[in-house]
């Protein structure tokens, strides 16, 4: 039986791949962050710890002597990277190297492969001069997450030179229902919904003209594992390859609740403009699409269909459980 360690359980892709992971018979080891409120799939055996504590989860990794990591964990938002970046640095970079070194040290014990997989991102690219990126695309980062990151991804060939299966998978960005309210996706459609079910008026957003290349989480967790158990150890971009901007993504939302002239509720406020924002980020997924077998089984609409539809059930259901006056 497959033994995985996951970081980042509590997150949106830690669940999707705790789940995916179990269903398929693995045995299920996650570093439990002691913040994380979020329900965990049955079956998973949650250790509580910090990424940052490297000696314990050193400790930990080569106690549990897993055959699979994946380090999921991380200041996961470019906002929160410019208010925090020297925790961004320390969580996404350093203690994502240390895991690569403990995952390394585990194999060297046991004389077992281990495979690693790295959640890497766009944001490596910065403002890339052309379009769509591929691995070979230059790594220049424009904001404290994207150099974090960019610093985990180059430790990955380093380790990959030292014989461990590491892989750096370039996620593009990936939505679901249990993406936080913080991220604009979610943010549009819970308001969205709450504006449908009469309990909001107005969407304040930043830029509607900013394009980003949106895909369908479990698509992408389930990319992380077929980079693990792939024969090779390489680099994946994973992404549709299809950009849309927040304009159209708010546009969709609004249109599958049913609610005409979008435009009357949404403001723009400035504060939600990022000081420096990527352009353009579209993936190439040529070779995941080769060498995975790896394709995004969901299209936009649909992506903002589902997100949309599952907010107006939670709205629905809040609404219906509040008593009455
Ligand atoms: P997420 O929902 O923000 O989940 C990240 C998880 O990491 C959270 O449960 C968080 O716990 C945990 N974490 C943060 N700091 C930690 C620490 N010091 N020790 C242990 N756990 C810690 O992110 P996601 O959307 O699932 O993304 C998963 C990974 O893919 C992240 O590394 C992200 O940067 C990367 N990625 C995501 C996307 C995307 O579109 N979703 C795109 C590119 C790359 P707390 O909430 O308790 O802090």
């Amino acid at each position: 039986m497959t033994r995985a360690f996951i970081t980042g359980i509590g997150g949106q892709d830690g669940s999707y791949l705790a789940e995916q992971l179990l269903s398929a018979g693995a045995e299920v080891h996650a570093l439990a962050h002691p913040d994380d409120r979020a329900p965990v799939a049955r079956g998973v055996e949650l250790h509580p710890g910090d990424l940052t504590d490297i000696a314990q989860t050193r400790h930990l990794l080569l106690d549990l002597a897993p055959d699979e990591v994946y380090n999921l964990a991380g200041v996961s938002s470019v906002a929160r990277s410019w208010s925090e970046p020297d925790l961004t640095g320390q969580v996404n970079g350093l203690a994502a190297v240390a895991l690569l070194e403990s995952a390394w040290q585990v194999q060297e014990a046991s004389g077992r492969a281990v495979r690693f997989v790295q959640a890497s991102s766009a944001e490596i690219f910065g403002e890339p001069t052309s379009s769509p990126q591929d691995e070979a695309t230059l790594v220049k980062p424009i904001n404290p997450y994207g150099v974090s990151k960019a610093y985990a991804h180059l430790a990955v060939e380093v380790y990959r030179r030292r014989k461990l299966h590491a892989v750096s998978a370039i996620l593009y960005n990936h939505e679901s229902p249990r993406r936080p309210t913080q991220f604009v996706t979610r943010k549009i459609t819970a308001t969205v919904a709450a504006i449908a079910h009469g309990e909001a008026d107005t969407l304040a957003l930043g830029n509607l003209d900013a394009r980003r290349d949106w895909g369908w989480a479990p698509d992408y967790v389930d990319a992380l594992v077929r980079a693990a158990r792939a024969d090779d150890a390489r680099d994946y971009v994973i992404a549709t390859g299809v950009a849309h901007s927040v304009r159209e993504f708010v546009e969709a939302a609004f249109a599958r609740a049913g609610l005409e002239d979008w435009e009357s509720h949404v403001v723009i406020d400035p504060a939600f403009v990022r000081p420096v924002d990527a352009t353009e980020l579209v993936g190439d997924s040529s070779r995941a699409r080769k060498f995975l077998g790896w394709a995004p089984s969901v299209g936009f609409e649909e992506l903002v269909g589902r997100m949309v539809d599952r907010d107006l059930e939670l709205v629905g259901d809040q609404s219906s459980s509040r008593p009455s006056r």
